[in-house]
């Protein structure tokens, strides 16, 4: 099972399969969170932060690119690439360092920064579907897939 599909009535569900899927997140994992403007990436994410125990402000990090978290077992960091514009910024900002294996990365509007990004092990989508959504989740590596076997066992 290397695919995971679910309706998402309102915004509530959004958060309440963000911290689902917080479950099963380990250190080391890249997500790829895509969708139009408005489809609930940002809210995934914080429901997925409010799943790791981080209490504060999620806030959609449009300008600075990358929103840190330090996280009890864990760094998280949500980028937000619909601004970036700039292959230079990547490497003058030390992105690529936040790939690293004590760290989940994930990243929305990745299709911006196609080429400098690594792989990712969950490719995550949200479509509107009536007035929810629909998330679907694929796991195209082997630890994204095992990740992922934590979520569905
Ligand atoms: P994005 O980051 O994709 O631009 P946001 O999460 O910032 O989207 O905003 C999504 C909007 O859609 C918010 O107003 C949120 O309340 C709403 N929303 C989130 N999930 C759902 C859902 N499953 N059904 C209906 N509305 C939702
Ligand atoms: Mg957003």
């Amino acid at each position: 099972h290397h695919i995971l599909s679910e309706f998402l009535p309102d915004e509530a569900a959004t958060l309440a399969c963000g911290a689902r899927l917080a479950r099963a997140l380990r250190p080391g994992t890249v997500v790829y969170l895509e969708g139009d403007l408005g489809a609930g990436k940002t809210t995934l994410t914080r429901g997925i932060l409010r799943g790791m125990g981080y209490a504060g402000r999620v806030k959609s990090p449009t300008y600075t690119l990358v929103e840190p978290y330090s996280l009890p077992n864990l760094y998280f960091h949500h980028f937000d690439l619909y601004r970036f514009a700039d292959p230079l910024e990547w490497e003058d900002a030390g992105f690529r360092e936040y790939f690293n294996r004590e760290s989940v990365c994930l990243v929305e509007w990745p299709d911006k920064a196609e080429g400098f990004l690594p792989e990712p092990d969950w490719r995550i989508a949200l479509r509107p579907e009536q007035t929810g959504r629909r998330l679907t989740l694929v796991a195209p590596t082997t630890h994204g897939q095992a990740c992922l076997a934590q979520l569905t066992a």
